[in-house]
């Protein structure tokens, strides 16, 4: 506000001065209503539907709100539309701190003003933006239309209207009301209903055993199944490299590798594969490296790393490695066992949650540079190090997440606070 909180103060004492300051009163709110600039901000699904509403068909600038800005200084407006995760809340605060004043804010979107599907049982979402910044407006829906946006303009030009120089806007607080729990009521009211009902159905039932004692149910008559004619699985051409020919070269290799659940490599396991079967290698850990070095240079040219994950299987970490060869798609899948261990003392329990132990696996970046965001996405999630990644951090959570989500005995920390409360 700044000079403008002066002007009644200069106006009031002339004579038909305050009646000059309701009209710069109407005046700038006028101006300012019809002219509000929003800043670009949208970080899922609703976003789209923001988007919408500045495309030709919706024009919110009928409503005098300008182009999307790209920068919070030059915004007066902040959409936040979309689900915000923890990692999102700092830099979120600090965009609107960036704005200049006076400033508004609309929630858009059931994430957004309460975390929406997301609520419950997530350890990464905002329950509420409002818990980061005041919000003037809330557009409610999953997401809402952009017709419900274009109202939630109209409702915070109204409130700008009602703005006046001597009770100029301060924005609040954010807010960190307690949630009502009303899951949790629904949920007892629902099991009180299904067990009024079992009662009623066992005294039916009862009442029609006492009055039909001789009641057998008919048997339901059975649809005729038509039969389908068996189609055979052909193997795709792919030059040559189909899955058998893939684990054969695999097996000449390294004789001492097993498939997967199947064993040894032998012609009648691999004869009964079906003919889209990617061939799938247990390979020890201190093997890996080896593995992954001939799979790139050697016949098979597995160029392609498809994917790297990791299954917590509770006594060890699994981790599983696709590869391609880009031109004859010829396919092959690594399974590698990945030890946990517990500091002195420790040892896998199951049942006991968020444990304290670590485990590590060679990196695969030497090999294909591409599996360094899998494996980043790996040790963020799982908490298996990479040994040989250059570049070993969190890719998704705060550093300071405390634990690894995707681990079995993950608990829900209660990350989701209000940080202003
Ligand atoms: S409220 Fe619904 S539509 Fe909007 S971001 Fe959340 S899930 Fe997507």
């Amino acid at each position: 506000m700044g000079l403008m909180e002066n002007v009644p103060k200069v106006l009031d004492p002339l004579p038909g001065g305050s009646r000059l300051a309701d009209a710069v009163d109407y005046v700038v709110n006028w101006a300012r209503s019809r002219s509000i600039w929003p800043l670009t901000f949208g970080t899922s699904c609703c976003a789209i539907e923001m988007m919408a509403a500045s495309m030709a068909r919706y024009d919110i600038s009928r409503f005098g709100s300008e182009v999307f800005r790209a920068s919070p200084r030059q915004a007066d407006l902040f959409i936040v539309a979309g689900t915000i995760v923890e990692k999102m809340a700092e830099p979120l605060v600090r965009l609107y701190e960036q704005m200049p004043g006076p400033k508004w804010v609309i929630a858009m979107g059931s994430c957004t003003i309460s975390g929406g599907p997301f609520y419950y049982d997530n350890y990464s979402v905002v329950k509420g933006v409002d818990r980061l910044i005041p919000v003037d407006v809330f557009v409610p829906g999953c997401p809402p239309r952009p017709e419900a946006l274009l109202n939630g303009l109209v409702l915070l030009q109204e409130k700008i209207r009602k703005e006046t120089l001597r009770n100029p806007r301060r924005p609040g607080e954010p807010l960190s009301a307690p949630a009502e729990d009303r899951w949790a009521r629904a949920k007892e009211a629902w099991e009180e209903l299904e067990r009024i009902k079992d009662e009623q159905m066992a005294e039916a039932r009862a009442k029609f055993a006492a009055e039909h004692p001789d009641y057998k149910p008919p048997k339901p008559p059975r649809a005729e199944k038509p039969a389908f004619p068996e189609v055979a699985r052909e193997p795709a051409p792919h030059a040559g490299w189909n899955a058998r020919a893939v684990a054969d070269a695999v097996h000449a290799r390294f004789p001492e590798l097993k498939l997967f659940r199947l064993g040894d490599v032998a012609p009648e396991v691999l004869e009964a594969r079906p003919a889209d079967w990617i061939p799938s290698f247990e390979v020890p850990s201190g093997k890996l490296l080896e593995v992954a070095r001939w799979l790139k240079d050697g016949e098979l040219k597995m160029d392609f790393p498809l994917l790297l994950t990791s299954v917590d299987r509770l006594d060890r970490f699994e981790l599983v490695a696709q590869l391609m060869n880009s031109s004859t798609s010829a396919r092959v899948e690594l399974r590698v066992p990945v030890e946990k261990i517990f500091p002195e003392g420790g040892s896998y329990a199951a049942g006991e949650k968020n444990q304290k132990y670590g485990a590590t696996a060679p990196s695969l970046v030497p090999v294909w540079p591409g599996m360094g965001w899998h494996e980043r996405e790996i040790y963020d999630l799982m908490g298996i190090r990479f040994e040989g990644n250059p570049d070993m951090r969190r890719i998704f959570l705060e550093e300071d997440f405390p634990g690894h989500p995707l681990r079995k005995d993950f608990d829900m920390p209660g990350r989701a606070i209000p940080r202003h409360a």
